[in-house]
């Protein structure tokens, strides 16, 4: 199917590694020209050369912590009217809600929703201007179900998700998109640093850790970018205009509902 999206300018935020990697290479397979983000310069430029290479599109890497208003600033500079915005940003460690300091909540509601609810307000109107918008937030499977240790991202990706439910009716005459894309466990890095930090506080090995988690799960492994990135795109396309305010579970069955 083609996704009727070539030509499209999207931003791709956290895009070196892992989750947004996958979108930005399966928007770029759709012919998307992109900017991408990332705080490491070096593995940002990789990626984007990579991406080039394959599909022969335009990649601008703009290196530096989303989080941060300099950076959103020189990202969209890069790309002043995009058609696509992928929120995404590291989430924060796990932790225990008892040693959770005040800096650390300030700091996850920084990435997890104040730099997002920046970008999108900094984008939203020019869409709908232009008759086109798909925005898409990567958040978290916490989102649906609660994750032990994680209640403070948790708490910041949902108040994100609520932004987005409410604005996105105000666009939708003007065939703009926001959805959710919820990873449920996704073999990156980010899962890795899980186990690792699971690993130390259970005295379990890490690998003892990682197939009893997909075990657990109904499809018995792990999600991966490709197939994020496969579901990103269609959201991103023009054939998704009707789909809107929806938060996309991608988890191999994981979470137990009826509907
Ligand atoms: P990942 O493999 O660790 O990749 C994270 C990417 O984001 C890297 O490119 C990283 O590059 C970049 N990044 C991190 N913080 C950034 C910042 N402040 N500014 C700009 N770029 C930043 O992680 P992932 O698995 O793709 O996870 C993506 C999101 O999905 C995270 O919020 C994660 O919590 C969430 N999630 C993931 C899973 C899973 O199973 N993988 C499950 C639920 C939720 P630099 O480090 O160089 O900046």
């Amino acid at each position: 199917m083609d996704m009727g999206i070539r030509g499209r300018k999207a931003i791709v935020e956290a895009a070196s590694k892992g989750l947004g990697k996958g979108c930005a290479m399966a928007l770029a397979e759709e012919g998307c020209d992109l900017v991408i983000n990332a705080r490491t310069a070096s593995e940002l430029e990789a990626t984007a050369a990579e991406i080039r290479n394959r599909y022969n599109v335009q990649v601008t890497a703009v290196p530096g912590d989303i989080t941060k208003p300099e950076i959103r600033t020189a990202v969209l500079a890069a790309c002043p009217e995009p058609d696509i915005l992928v929120t995404n940003a590291g989430g924060p460690a796990p932790g225990n809600f008892r040693t959770d300091t005040r800096e650390r909540w300030l700091a996850a509601l920084e990435a997890q929703l104040l730099s997002h609810v920046e970008m999108i307000t900094a984008v939203i109107d020019g869409m709908a201007e232009r008759k086109f918008g798909r925005i898409v937030n990567i958040t978290s499977q916490s989102v649906k179900m609660p994750v032990p240790n994680l209640g403070l991202s948790t708490a910041a990706r949902m108040a994100l998700t609520g932004f987005s439910s409410t604005i996105c009716r105000e666009v939708a005459p003007h065939n703009v998109t926001i959805n959710g894309l919820l990873p449920g466990p996704f073999d990156t890095d980010r899962l890795k640093g899980n186990f690792s930090h699971a690993s130390k506080v259970t005295g379990k090995p890490e690998d003892e850790l990682r197939q009893a988690r997909m075990n657990e799960n109904p499809s018995k492994r792990f999600g991966t970018a490709e197939e994020f990135g496969a579901t990103c795109a269609f959201l991103c396309s023009a054939h998704a205009g009707f789909i809107t305010g929806q938060n996309i579970l991608m988890d191999g069955g994981h979470f137990p509902a009826n509907i």
